[in-house]
């Protein structure tokens, strides 16, 4: 079974706009500092291609959690793998497109890669054997992904596993997965998915974008990324038209203490912090290390509890844990 989804975004092609044009390499007096706007250009055009790529790949696990909870969902098994599932189905440019973006998915693709090495590299020894949480390794979550977008096309997308290293033992079974996968979203749509026509009526529009004022330099620069490339309007978008939501939903992108996203269904916010993304583009500029810098070694929920919105939604949890909610 194939689901026909159109892709929403080319990022590629956002990076590169916004970067600008290459300067062109032929020589003249000036042929120095063409070069060096040029090596600039890219770096930034790398940088803003990783940063949003990444931030698609959350976003999109954010807005699978939103539909599994908005439209009561059944799940089998974890929470965690059924949202980045439906995400990469239903909001990623992973999925979907033609033969001529396979290109363009093995970037995303290494850029999510380099992201989950890098974060996985950075984490603390005793932070690894968190066998308890909820969400997969990083490494964990890299093969499924790959083998999701791999398993959707495998003639066509033999570059993706070669790309991965998926050995033959799990290759084997990635059709398989992509079509329960693809039979499951099936569903959820034909169940949940909009009755009526999309319009652009206030009515269709549920969810809005708040962008609190930037506390760094370096968020107002990806807060501009934001808004020029559309990543987040893409996938609100798509998801309202998709879906007939039954409430008023917001994204916000906030100041927060540590690198984080989460759906906060009681407040139907999905809370996206600009440390994140920061975080990102830290790891943007070290793709090619070997080790970066952990993120502090602090429990990511307590530091959660810091953003006041998230204090108030698991008041009992963070009062507990901090003593002193909202601070
Ligand atoms: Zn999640």
């Amino acid at each position: 079974m194939a689901l026909c989804l159109a892709v929403p975004l080319s990022l590629a092609e956002q990076a590169s706009e916004l970067a600008g044009q290459e300067a062109e390499n032929s020589y003249s007096p000036d042929g120095d500092r063409e070069l060096r706007e040029d090596v600039i250009a890219n770096a930034e055009n790398e940088r803003v291609f990783f940063v949003i790529a990444n931030l698609e790949h959350t976003l999109a696990h954010e807005m699978g959690h939103v539909i599994l909870d908005e439209f009561d969902i059944p799940v089998l098994g974890n929470m965690e793998v059924a949202a980045d599932q439906l995400g990469i189905f239903l909001f990623s440019s992973l999925m979907g497109g033609n033969d001529n973006f396979v290109q363009g998915k093995l970037d995303i693709l290494q850029a999510i890669a380099d992201e989950m090495r890098l974060e996985w590299g950075a984490r603390p020894e005793a932070d690894r054997e968190h066998y308890w949480s909820s969400h997969p390794f990083e490494p964990q979550r890299f093969y499924n992904t790959a083998c999701m977008i791999y398993g959707s096309e495998p003639k066509v997308l033999e570059h993706i596993r070669d790309f991965a290293e998926i050995p033959p033992a799990r290759a084997f079974y990635c059709r398989d997965e992509y079509e329960t996968a693809a039979q499951a979203v099936s569903w959820v749509i034909s169940r949940a998915g909009r009755k009526t026509a999309y319009t652009a009526n206030p009515e269709d529009h549920k969810i809005s974008i708040e962008y609190e004022e930037p506390h760094s330099q370096r968020s107002e620069k990806i807060r501009g990324w934001l808004e020029e490339t559309g990543v987040i309007t893409s996938i609100t978008h798509r998801a309202e038209e998709l879906f007939d939501f039954q409430r008023p939903l917001r994204v916000s992108v906030a100041n927060c203490q540590y690198p984080g996203a989460m759906w906060m269904s009681g407040k139907g916010e999905i809370l996206l912090c600009y440390q994140l993304m920061e975080r990102y583009y830290y790891l943007a500029d070290h793709r090619d290390a070997t080790e970066t810098d952990a993120v502090l070694d602090m429990s990511e929920w307590n530091a959660f509890c810091l953003y006041e919105s998230v204090a108030e939604h698991y008041s009992s949890y963070c009062s507990k844990s901090l003593g002193n909610p909202g601070q």
